[in-house]
């Protein structure tokens, strides 16, 4: 906690920075108004949009799979026209189906044999997910920090991590906004090291014109229930390398050669099958998802602009090869200093209350004992020297990663299919909290 003496000093100083310097920058009279954590008036009493959408199209799609019976991939035809769709939608020559995104990144690192004693380099900033599909082959994740301005993997900083045991590079493209695959490719082309997108959280964004997903040796998508795209449950993993996706393909369906029932058992594989449910579903859904794109472009656009004008609140960088960003999140970084020292608690409960929900997203994901607990496994102490698994806690040095776990909000992508009009109370509730954020801090 700072002294008394000083925050007061600090308030003082930022709050008549507020008044004086930039009066243009405070509309109307709501500034003025109370904020709703303090008893006023909410900015907003209407929820957001809901997630996901539902149409008649999607209920008579999955009646008919229902009443079918060919509720599976390997009696039905609907999962393969989903892939067909979605390889033909992203430019790209194969498409794998899988459970969920999880499941696609698993297949994708048993397509490339990464194993026991490999390394595989992450970014921290991403979800669990990213982490435990390289951990469950029994590989080290070796964590490669963020660049807090655009909440991506730094890419300047991957050189620096590959060992003779690197087996591959996982970009993941956080919120949907394009990590520098411009870097990241040049790298791993450089070292003869595969690269996989997790494209999780990135439907339909784009780099250079082609689309994130597609550009790695593999891409892996997740279709779970909060996604741009989704069936509920769903991944799949893409690519243009017609190997790799028949080890997709035959991994998934229990290690089939032909990928297809009978078949023979060609490989090692599980059962990680999407059904044709969500097959028929995910096409459905997938017909709205260009609309649903442009929409929260446009309005993602209008928020930038908005905050541009407010101190203390900084959109999400891009690269400058990013050519669409697929707004899974709308991801900005607060800075409490121009909010008379109001902590990002403090400001995420006053937008709640304001009717605005936004959450602080990730916490620091080494800090859980998940990884630990992996790296003191049986399996990991036959498969790796005890000097790595001892140095590796010692080397977890990730500033931008601290910085950007305590500075990110979010507002997620179902907000952002709404109005401009959604878009100004976003801004008004944050303009209106700054003018009374030290009464705020103080209450
Ligand atoms: C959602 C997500 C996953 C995993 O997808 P599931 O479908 O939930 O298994 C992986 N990586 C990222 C970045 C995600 O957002």
């Amino acid at each position: 906690m700072t002294p008394s003496f000083s925050r007061r000093t600090l308030i003082g100083a930022s709050t008549a920075l507020g008044m004086i310097a930039r009066p243009g920058r405070v509309r109307g009279s709501t500034p003025n108004a109370k904020p709703a954590v303090l008893g006023g008036e909410p900015v907003r009493k209407k929820a957001f949009p809901g997630w996901p959408i539902v149409g008649d199209e999607d209920v008579s799609a999955l009646v008919d799979v229902l009443r079918s019976g060919a509720w599976y991939r390997g009696s039905g035809d609907r999962v393969r026209r989903f892939e067909a769709e979605w390889a033909d939608r992203l430019g790209v020559s194969h498409c794998v189906a899988t459970a969920n995104g999880t499941s696609a990144l698993i297949t994708a690192m048993n397509a490339l044999e990464v194993g026991p004693g490999d390394e595989v380099i992450v970014p921290p900033y991403t979800f669990v997910a990213t982490v435990n599909a390289v951990l469950i082959q029994h590989a080290l994740p070796v964590f490669v920090d963020v660049d807090p301005e655009t909440s991506q993997i730094d890419a300047s900083k991957i050189a620096g991590a590959i060992t003779d045991r690197t087996r591959a590079i996982v970009p993941v493209h956080i919120g949907g906004n394009p990590a520098d695959l411009d870097a990241v490719m040049a790298v791993a082309r450089d070292r003869g090291i595969p690269v996989v997108e997790d494209a999780c959280q990135a439907h339909l964004a784009e780099w250079r014109g082609k689309k994130v997903g597609t550009i790695g040796d593999l891409g892996c998508f997740s279709f779970q229930n909060s996604k741009n795209l989704t069936s509920g449950e769903g991944g799949a993993v893409l690519t243009d390398d017609a190997r790799l996706h028949a080890e997709c393909l035959s991994f998934q369906n229990n290690g089939r050669s032909e990928g297809d029932m009978p078949g023979t058992f060609g490989r090692n594989g599980a059962n990680l099958r999407l059904t044709e449910f969500q097959g028929a579903l995910l096409s459905t859904q997938l017909t709205r998802l260009e609309s649903q794109a442009r929409t929260r472009e446009q309005n993602a656009a209008s928020l930038s602009a908005l905050l541009d004008e407010i101190p203390g609140v900084t959109p999400a960088r891009m690269h400058e090869g990013t050519t669409r960003n697929a707004y899974h999140l709308y991801m900005f970084r607060y800075d409490p200093a121009e909010f008379a020292g109001l902590p990002r608690s403090g400001f995420l409960k006053a937008m709640a209350a304001e009717g605005i929900p936004a959450s602080g997203g990730y916490s620091p994901l080494y800090r859980e004992p998940f990884l630990r607990r992996t790296l003191e496994s049986r399996a990991f102490r036959a498969s790796f020297p005890s000097s790595t698994l001892a140095e590796y806690e010692e080397r977890l040095d990730l500033p931008g990663n601290e910085r950007l776990c305590e500075e990110a909000v979010w507002l997620t992508q179902s907000m952002l299919l709404g109005t401009r009009q959604d878009m100004e109370q976003v801004a008004e509730a944050i303009r209106k909290i700054r003018a009374h954020a030290s009464e705020i801090a103080k209450a």
